[in-house]
């Protein structure tokens, strides 16, 4: 079958639209911003506004709803903001699909097919659009999403009853659904919404909240803040009329001013725009996270699982050498341009005249599914990159790929399985000769051999010893290691089953294939190292290539490599055992993978695992974080996944792990901004309250305070970069606690710095005889410079902020800082203001005042800090 032309293509997709599913509805904008005030601080804030109004304290009722409404809109901003930046992330994330048309197989973006078009499944694929398949060949879909039946579905091209359930439409492969197994074709016939999983895509249609662990907790923690600040307001209030005797109006002010001040009304809203960013910023590094968690997690990972090929290497293979009976020849050339000899001790020999090598470059050719083109100068490789190696070196023993193609014409073909190791294909020629092909690890190979081929096409009984002695050799060298071999087959043999390659093969040779380290993954493993994070490697190379591409990469654990058959030979005890000194495991498939995942995880490490393959979804699953690979992986191991890899580079890991322990630094970072805050705020009315003085702030100028602080200064906490030591300190413990010592130390020091100074200098503009207002207007404004000062303590846990860095580090807070100025001043010298803060126009002296106390918080958390750095180290977390 030919497919559609280009042309009907082009008229299909005008009729039927592209190939997606209606976005679910969001919820209505008017219910969103409802859901903003969803909160207990703000009914607290509510309530107390509604009791100010009933007591007929109108300009102040309207002033408190005004901060609650502002909040909304600042919070359902904010919050449309980071799903937008996230929805933009996940959109980077479009699968594609193997498609034929005008008789060519190409891949397009599934959004891009139409009814009509035939696609090509293959295991590991996510079935792009509803299909009538006509091909199948052990085709297995994961039918889970649309039946609930978790066991792989096996699907055929027979005829079914039109009446037949969902799940018994064996000829059917449905949009959404994922290939396990096999392969098979099938003519599409429903796109979009027109497809089964568009049916009901209504029940799909649950969009992920901004929530992760931290958030979470850091939600009770507020809830349980705020009981507590409604409790000990009830006790102040009955303390105040019952033993202090103020009327039951100024204590009901006082205890309005002490909830709204202790309730950190912003905190929510800041702390998911630091997790957008965080994503955001992963994003810019090529990380994409798939669940919002894993942002967190990544902070914590002690250990990596990584794939060696592709992740740790380039994956530009290009083939080295190649041994056959009695030599191993060299082979010159670079990457894929088939350009290059075959050399014996560094003489060029002439191919054509070792019939072996010829054989050996034919096999490698035609039993593959790569194809290499020109263009414009430089090779182009589609497919494998290891069968793109294997055509380079056909066309470079002379051979015309598609000559070869059509002469030798392939009736079947038993896929490349990681777990098999091999591939193998049955080709006729049209004189009537039938071949079976075969190439894989050796392992696989050689043990389906009984003979090999010498000089002139002669068999001889294969000699064991002699390849393993060439394997030893050339993959010592680092080179990924590949037998290939034939047998002559039956010419009306029309199908290949695993009865065929068992036993009776004919070896031809070995060919090593270099596949060069990343650079840049040198250096990350370096880095890793020094944050306390381990490298394991994994790979489904023989462990000699193993061995020495670990040795360049720098990863050796105590310099054994195990392989996958050491690992089934080991019980889970003693396999734990292993795993913390054994870095590198060769010849290792994916059940063993989650069986190291499952024993790290027993020995309390938080693991990040990468894989592609299909089968390795279970060990992705299994991972604390699964790593997908974003452009040689299957959608089945990306729907596992919880992150993704655009460039397939290990240094994107640990990047994202980096910028994962930068995201939770600035989420506590943001608890030990705001708090402090409230808490100098708290305290200064409990001491007014307590030595019966008139109050420093009113409740509408906390309100203030709160709200402009929160959407300047603490905001810009979220864009602070990465301390210097993030990638020196150990991996932060899962289960930490928000509020540790520390913490609660530093809030308690600086709420105690803020009202000292709030408070004293309101005491003193009192005693100097002062108006009410002037006393207020300079305790609020000290209290805001106290916290512009204090926000360049906070942007690092205890490395100093008198530096470049501090100062100049993140240009957000100069801006907000500057924001910050101009709101004050309105809040000071308009006169609406005035009116409605009672506050009063100040002088130049009182602004020097301000500003001299205001920056004492500077000097007093630096020296803190100094002494911090001296007693626990400067890599001191809080
Ligand atoms: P890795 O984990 O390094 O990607 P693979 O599972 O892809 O390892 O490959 C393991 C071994 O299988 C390789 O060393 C090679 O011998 C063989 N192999 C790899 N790709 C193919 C292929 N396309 N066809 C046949 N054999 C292959
Ligand atoms: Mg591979």
């Amino acid at each position: 079958m030919q497919g559609l032309s280009k042309e009907e293509t082009a008229r299909r997709r005008q009729e039927y639209g592209p190939n997606r599913l209606t976005p679910p509805k969001k919820q209505s904008p008017v219910i969103r911003f409802l859901q903003q005030f969803r909160d207990v601080l703000i009914y607290i804030l509510l309530a107390a506004g509604f009791i100010t109004a009933l007591l007929g304290h109108w300009i102040d009722a309207v002033v408190i709803f005004g901060v609650v409404i502002v909040n909304a809109v600042v919070g359902y901003v904010q919050e449309g903001k980071a799903e937008k930046a996230l929805d933009a992330i996940r959109n980077l994330l479009s699968p594609k699909a193997m498609v034929r048309r005008e008789n060519r197989s190409s891949s397009v973006p599934s959004d891009e097919l139409v009814p009509g078009d035939i696609v090509i499944l293959r295991s590991g694929d996510k079935v792009p659009a509803d299909m009538r398949l006509f091909m199948t060949r052990e085709l297995r879909v994961d039918e889970s999403l649309l039946t609930g039946e978790s066991v792989p579905v096996e699907k055929s091209n027979d005829v079914v009853p039109v009446t037949a359930a969902l799940g018994d439409q064996k000829n059917m492969a449905f949009s959404g659904t994922l290939v396990t197994y096999g392969k098979g074709e099938g003519i599409v016939t429903g796109t979009g919404d027109d497809t089964e999983l568009g049916r009901i895509s209504t029940m799909l249609g649950s969009v992920e909240t901004l929530v992760t662990p931290f958030l979470r907790r850091t939600e009770q923690l507020a809830k349980m803040l705020a009981a507590t600040i409604l409790l000990l307001s009830i006790g102040v209030f009955l303390y105040g009329i019952l033993i202090k005797e103020f009327s039951v109006t100024e204590m009901f002010n006082a205890t309005v001013g002490l909830a709204v001040a202790a309730i950190p009304e912003g905190l929510p809203a800041i702390m998911t725009i630091t997790l957008a960013a965080g994503v955001q910023a992963m994003a810019r590094r090529n990380a994409i996270i798939r669940k919002l968690p894993a942002v967190e997690t990544l902070g914590s990972v002690t250990v990596i699982c990584s794939d060696k090929t592709g992740t740790l290497t380039r994956n530009e293979m290009t083939v080295r050498s190649v041994a056959v009976d009695k030599h191993v020849y060299a082979v010159s050339g670079e990457g894929y341009e088939p350009m290059g000899s075959f050399l014996l001790d560094g003489t060029a020999v002439n191919e054509s005249r070792v019939p072996e090598l010829s054989i050996l470059a034919h096999v490698a050719l035609l039993c593959n599914d790569a194809s290499l083109e020109n263009r414009e100068g430089s090779w182009v490789l589609s497919g494998d990159p290891t069968e793109g190696a294997l055509v380079s070196l056909g066309i470079k023993s002379g051979y015309d790929h598609e000559t070869e193609m059509q002469k030798w014409a392939r009736t079947d073909v038993i896929p490349f399985e990681s777990q098999r190791r091999f591939m193998a294909t049955l080709h006729h020629s049209h004189e009537n000769e039938a071949f079976i092909y075969m190439k894989g690890a050796p392992e696989a190979v050689l043990g389906r051999c009984n003979s090999q081929l010498v000089g002139n096409g002669e068999k001889e009984p294969i000699d064991h010893a002699y390849w393993q002695n060439v394997m030893g050799e050339i993959a010592g060298q680092g080179q990924r290691l590949l037998a290939c071999a034939y047998r002559k087959a039956d010419p009306a043999k029309q199908t290949l089953s695993f009865t065929d390659v068992d036993s009776e093969m004919t070896v031809i040779g070995l060919v090593g294939i270099i596949d060069p380290p990343r650079a840049e993954a040198v250096e990350a493993i370096k880095s890793c190292r020094r944050a306390g994070v381990q490298i394991k490697m994994i790979t489904g190379d023989h462990a000699a290539t193993a061995k020495a591409i670990g040795a360049m990469l720098g990863i050796r654990g105590n310099g054994s490599v195990m392989t996958g058959s050491q690992v089934e030979a080991l019980d889970d005890a003693d396999l734990q055992k292993i795993v913390a000194e054994v870095d590198i495991f060769a010849r290792s498939s994916p059940e063993h993978k989650i069986r190291l995942v499952k024993a790290l995880q027993a020995k309390g490490h938080v693991v990040a695992m990468t894989g592609d393959g299909v089968n390795d979804a279970p060990a992705l699953k299994q991972a604390n974080v699964g790593i997908a690979m974003g452009q040689n992986g299957t959608e089945v191991s990306k729907e596992a996944a919880e992150m993704i890899l655009v460039d397939d580079n290990f240094a994107t890991i640990v990047g994202a792990i980096e910028q994962g322990r930068t995201v939770y630094d600035n989420l506590k970072k943001s608890i030990l901004f705001v708090l402090p805050t409230n808490g100098g705020e708290a305290f200064s009315i409990l001491a007014a309250i307590a030595i019966g003085s008139t109050l420093p702030i009113t409740a509408l100028q906390i309100l203030w305070v709160n709200m402009v602080t929160a959407v300047t200064l603490a905001l810009t906490l979220a864009f602070e970069k990465s301390e210097d030591n993030v990638m020196q300190r150990k991996p932060r413990q899962p289960d930490e606690v928000i509020l540790s010592p520390f913490i609660i130390w530093r809030i308690i020091y600086v709420s105690v710095i803020l009202m000292t100074g709030t408070f004293g200098l309101f005491l003193w503009y009192e005693s100097g005889g002062h108006s009410h207002e002037t006393a207020r207007t300079v305790a609020v404004n000290a209290l805001v410079m106290f916290e512009i000062f204090y926000l360049f303590s906070s942007r690092f846990y205890v490395a100093s902020a008198f530096s470049q860095k501090g100062f100049w580090g993140n240009r957000y807070a100069l801006y907000a800082i500057g924001i910050l100025l101009i709101l004050q001043l309105v809040f000071v010298y308009a006169p609406f203001m005035q009116t409605l803060f009672e506050t009063a126009p100040l002088g130049v002296l009182d602004w020097v005042y301000i500003v001299v106390v205001g920056s004492s918080v500077l000097f007093f958390v630096e020296l803190e800090k100094f002494l911090l750095r001296r007693i626990y180290g400067r890599d001191l977390v809080m």
